[in-house]
């Protein structure tokens, strides 16, 4: 086998789940997802494909249809995308992969800003490149910064590829227009290639015009070397459909065309049915999801700032209460022990990133927020132990 699957680490967030997994006794925060299920009108929509039987391989690129509404519902955001820069993928994991196997060589050199979900630099790591990490940092309060300096400079022409995600998983950084104008500006300059993971741009709690993260969208043009990678999973609840997609420049689509033919081929069609109508629905849909979801990070996250010792702040995106408990050191072990001795499911920070060892993260997507109110009373019980 190859090194670099050989030396592929194991999910640490999955080495705690594993531990307390089937445990009725364990409340668990520890996945990035809502428990929520599909709102029925989407989960209608692929129940009436598959009654019409439509069981069958798709365009490589996803439905026109669905790469039209995608389009609309992108342009709607951003101003104008075309069709023509759209792919539909499966799930956002996977246009992540596509975006890479399309842009990096062995031996290439990839700058990525972390903590990050790990997925992000495991992806670069399989396909042989050389990865460079730029960690934001921790404040005093908890939230986390970006050192623009320290980014542009870690960036130069041997830089193939930036890897940024934004709002952040795990930390709920944002990047506001103007850094995203610097970062774009230098790497033009620089002949480097920008990855954003938007997936969180919905999940944005700051007012806004449009609803929405600052994206690189808003200041990029068709033609600049960005690849953005958006998912159904988060806006729609719809994490287990596997269903996201990319926007990239127009020539670069037929390519990705091919690079899907040998991934996967296609997304079921009854998926990207199920997609069409979130689209559709997505003004019903996704203002509902944002203001539960900003109701549970504000129910969460004063309870945990008034324990002892716990340094959190709230999130501006995603849906995540990032924190550190002072005295901690290792976020895994801390992680198994709560499972263990408080029945309380969390994510340890090091798997996002060494820089944040003796974090935690704890997902605030629950559909009673009861449930975060009782988690913090474990968590309370455990710290007076
Ligand atoms: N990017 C980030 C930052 C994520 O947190 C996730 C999900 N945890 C994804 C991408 C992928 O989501 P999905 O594959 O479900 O679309």
């Amino acid at each position: 086998m190859r090194h670099a699957v050989l030396n592929l680490e194991e999910s640490r967030i999955r080495e705690v789940a594993n531990a307390g997994m089937g445990r009725s006794d364990v409340l668990a925060f520890w996945f990035g997802e809502s428990d929520e299920s599909t709102p029925e009108v989407v989960r209608q929509a692929a129940v009436d494909s598959l009654e019409r039987g439509e069981t069958f391989y798709a365009h490589n690129l996803g439905l026109p249809e669905l790469r039209d509404a995608v389009a609309a519902y992108t342009s709607r955001l951003h101003g104008p995308v075309g069709a023509d820069r759209i792919a539909i993928t499966s799930g956002g994991v996977n246009a992540l992969m596509l975006a890479v196997q399309a842009l990096v060589d062995a031996g290439d050199e990839v700058v990525a800003v972390t903590p990050v979900w790990p997925n992000l630099t495991a992806q670069p790591c399989i396909m042989g490149a050389r990865l460079r990490c730029v960690a934001l940092r921790p404040q005093a309060g908890g939230a986390w910064t970006l050192d623009m300096g320290e980014l542009l400079a870690a960036i130069t022409p041997t830089t193939r590829l930036l890897i940024v995600n934004a709002p952040n998983n795990p930390t709920g950084w944002t990047l506001t227009a103007g850094e995203q104008q610097q970062i774009l500006k230098h790497c033009r300059r620089t002949g480097t290639w920008i990855l954003a993971d938007e997936v969180y741009e919905r999940l944005y709690y700051e007012p806004t015009a449009n609803g929405c993260a600052p994206s690189f969208l808003d200041v990029a043009g068709p033609e600049d070397l960005l690849v953005v990678v958006q998912s159904f999973s988060k806006s729609f609840l719809m994490t287990g459909w596997r269903l996201g997609w990319l926007v990239m420049p127009p020539d670069m689509t037929q390519h990705m065309g091919k690079l899907i033919e040998f991934n996967t081929s296609c997304t079921s069609v009854f998926t990207q049915r199920a997609g069409l109508a979130a689209l559709q629905h997505a003004d019903q849909i996704t203002p509902c999801v944002v203001a539960h979801l900003k109701t549970c990070r504000d129910t969460l996250v004063p309870l945990l700032q008034a324990l002892p010792g716990v340094e959190v702040a709230p999130a501006r995106g995603g849906m995540y209460a990032f924190f550190r408990l002072a005295g901690q050191g290792d976020s895994l072990a801390v992680a198994k022990r709560l499972v263990a001795e408080a029945g309380l499911g969390l994510a340890p920070g090091n798997a996002f990133g060494d820089e944040a060892q003796g974090w935690l993260r704890w997902c605030f997507a629950s559909r009673d927020p009861q449930r975060l109110v009782d988690g913090v009373q474990r968590l309370k019980s455990w710290l007076a132990l």
